[in-house]
């Protein structure tokens, strides 16, 4: 049975990255538990978790990742913005020169004038009348392709958005090899190597590695962690956000959503669009459009509190978080009324970065290795919540392992 230097579990934002770095050196088997999905086709990944069994009860707040080559990076919307650098140096982990790679390797700048809608325009206009200080978004799309539909988090079918996928046809070009439809569920030591027990297509199978790199993601990293015999802690962060918005007098065409932001301590509040709204304002018989609805996003640095089980995911909002939420939604409900919205409503919660799981400094060390030595390297290893789109850092995490493994051999 044939033996790889490494076994990466998991193709999305850091586990691409490793496996773009090391597979010039290395003989790397990825294992990923979804399929090969087109750009355009992104939207048949979707995974979506509620936090509590007993929502109908309680309320929830759902959870969403992406299960596919590429991982949720192909639902995202594009934002590639610094965050956690500080959080991170204070481990002893420098990711500078990696968030530059990155940077240039996917073009992140931010969104040109012209690609900046009418929503949005609104948006910073009425925030700095209010003195607030919006900034523009830097994105990692071409703009030359993108056509402003405002449906990045479907996918993208003019291939504007860029994606792990880079990363992934990178490592492929360098030799690597890609099992799909494998779910990984346990790792066992086995003298100097490893195994990685899994499901290849719902039957058994055992891959044999000298090491192995867990990437599965926030929720699925620590239910691999915690069957391999690694307890793991109760820190699941998600980033909670919520979308309020309301009907307009005036009429809008399609546009790029989170172009610009206000960011603040604790939270962050940016144009989106949300179809939710149309049909929470028809519950109040309001009607109306795609075309004249705006919509505002808060986003919280949310408390680490909340857990993954085998067959569910317990996640609560703490006093704090429904603070930040209130202090978010009273802002942006000022740059809404000047912006011509009377009635306004809100979605549910939502949480779209779920990581925390398997920290770094508790669970791995600051070379990201844990107690039986492999090693683990996507969301589930921040130390906290982000409160701000995490995958340009977790793409540098990706890459700054993949250099201490270059620099070890
Ligand atoms: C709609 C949406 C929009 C977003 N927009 C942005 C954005 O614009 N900017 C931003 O920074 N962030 C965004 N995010 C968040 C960002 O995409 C994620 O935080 C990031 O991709 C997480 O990276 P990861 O490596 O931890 O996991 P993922 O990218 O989720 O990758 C995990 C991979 O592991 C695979 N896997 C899971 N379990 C197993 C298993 N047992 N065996 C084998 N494989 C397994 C999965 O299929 C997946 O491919 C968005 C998220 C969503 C849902």
């Amino acid at each position: 049975m044939e033996e790889y230097d490494y076994a990466i579990i998991g193709s999305g934002a850091s586990g691409a990255a490793v496996a773009e770095k090391i597979s010039s050196e290395y003989n790397v088997l990825i294992l990923e538990k979804g399929k090969n999905l087109s750009l355009n086709q992104a939207k048949n990944g979707y995974f979506r978790a509620s936090s509590l069994e007993d929502f109908e009860k309680n309320g929830k707040i759902e959870i969403l990742s992406c299960v596919g080559v590429g991982g949720t990076t192909l639902l995202a919307i594009g934002n590639y913005v610094r965050t956690q650098e500080f959080e991170l140096k204070k481990l002893g982990i420098d990711i500078e020169k990696e968030l530059i790679e990155v940077e240039n390797e996917f073009n992140v700048s931010p969104v040109p004038k012209k690609n900046i809608g009418e929503r949005t325009n609104l948006f910073i206009e009425n925030s700095k009348e209010l003195g607030y200080e919006p900034r523009i978004m830097p994105k990692g799309i071409d703009f030359d392709k993108c056509r402003g539909c405002g449906k990045c988090n479907m996918g993208c079918k003019f291939q504007a958005k860029k994606t792990s996928l880079q990363y992934i046809d990178k490592a492929i070009s360098n030799g690597a090899e890609i099992k799909t439809n494998f779910e990984a569920l346990k790792i066992e030591k086995k003298l100097k190597n490893f195994t990685v027990q899994g499901l290849n297509d719902g039957v058994s199978e055992t891959i044999n590695a000298k090491n192995v790199i867990l990437s599965a993601g926030g929720l699925d990293t620590p239910k691999v962690l915690n069957n391999s015999g690694i307890k793991t802690p109760k820190r699941l962060f998600v980033d909670t956000f919520v979308t309020i918005g309301g009907k307009c007098g005036q009429s809008f065409k399609d546009e790029l959503n989170m172009a610009a932001y206000i960011p603040f301590k604790d939270f962050l509040v940016s144009p989106y669009y949300s179809e939710r709204i149309i049909k929470i304002l028809k519950e109040r018989k309001i009607e109306s459009e795609r075309d004249n609805i705006i919509g505002l996003m808060i986003k919280i640095k949310d408390d680490s509190l909340g857990y993954v089980e085998k067959n569910s995911i317990k996640k609560y909002c703490t006093g704090k978080d429904v603070q930040k939420i209130s202090n978010g939604v009273a802002i942006a409900s000022k740059i809404l009324k000047m912006s011509g919205v009377d009635t306004i409503v809100s979605t549910e919660a939502i949480g779209a970065h779920p990581g925390g799981t398997a920290p770094l400094g508790t669970t791995l060390d600051n070379k990201f290795k844990t107690e039986m030595g492999f090693y683990v390297c996507d969301a589930s290893i921040l130390p906290e919540a982000p409160g701000a789109p995490p995958m340009l850092t977790l793409m540098a995490l990706g890459k700054k392992l993949g250099e201490n493994i270059l620099n070890s051999s």
